[in-house]
């Protein structure tokens, strides 16, 4: 199973400028994309970080002194700026209280110095974090018994799953386990179990028992001259 969510991450710094009675800004945006493996517990493990690169020109304009007056008035007016350079409003929405904030700030500060004008610069980084699901390890082993390894060995890199301790070893839903290293590795360029091919994206079952067999839906067959009679239907749930 995957998930995705959004992150803004949000630095600033500034300074005073000669500029007589305005502040000014300037926002550069990047962008990145952060895969990670999520197991029941929520511990996450980062598998991998692409950089996107800048994702809009940098952005930079004055702040007239009147706009500075409360964040009300400062936010619709970088609001307007924002928008003319076509910035993607959800991430306007969550930049915009902070380099308002950062830039009344400023100015205040300066009116007790005496100084004149400011320039705040904003680095905002845009990550899109996306989560693969039904990944156990050992902390998840221990809660729900499933310590010991399945298979001695590690089918990527082909030696014993138990030289490294339990620490070291990650478990698919589909119950084949690897060393966690290794898996990270693998799951950078694909998505699936590297021994039974399971998709990792795929829904998980409905029981998360690996290797759990379920009697269910019993089934409805003519059985011979007596009538009918009712067979268990047996579901193999991840045992691929
Ligand atoms: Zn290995
Ligand atoms: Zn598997």
């Amino acid at each position: 199973m995957t998930s995705k969510r959004y992150i803004v991450d949000y630095d600033s710094k500034s300074h005073a400028v000669e500029s007589k009675n305005s502040g000014s800004f300037s926002i550069r945006i990047r962008a990145a994309e952060r895969h990670l493996v999520r197991s029941p517990s929520g511990r996450e493990t980062l598998c991998k970080q692409i950089s996107l690169g800048e994702i809009y020109d940098a952005i930079a304009s004055e702040i007239p002194h009147a706009f500075l007056a409360g964040e009300e008035v400062c936010i619709g007016f970088v609001a307007n700026v924002l928008s003319k350079a076509n910035m993607i409003s959800w991430i306007q929405q969550r930049i915009l209280p902070k380099i308002c904030r950062d830039a009344i700030n400023m100015s205040r500060n300066l009116e007790e110095t005496g100084e004149e004008g400011f320039l705040v610069e904003a680095e905002v980084e845009v990550i899109k974090e996306i989560s693969l699901e039904g990944f156990y390890d050992f902390n998840d082993y221990d809660s729900v018994g499933r310590l010991i390894p399945t298979e001695p060995d590690c089918t990527i890199c082909l030696e014993e799953l138990s030289s490294g301790g339990p620490k070291t070893i990650m478990k698919l839903r589909c119950a084949h386990n690897f060393h966690r290293d290794c898996l990270l590795t693998w799951l950078r360029r694909k998505h699936s179990c590297p021994t039974c091919r399971y998709d990792i994206n795929s829904p998980p079952p409905r029981n998360d028992l690996p290797r759990m067999i379920i009697f269910s839906k019993e089934k409805l067959t003519r059985g011979g001259s007596s009538g009918f009679k009712f067979f268990p239907q047996i579901n193999y749930l991840c045992n691929r």
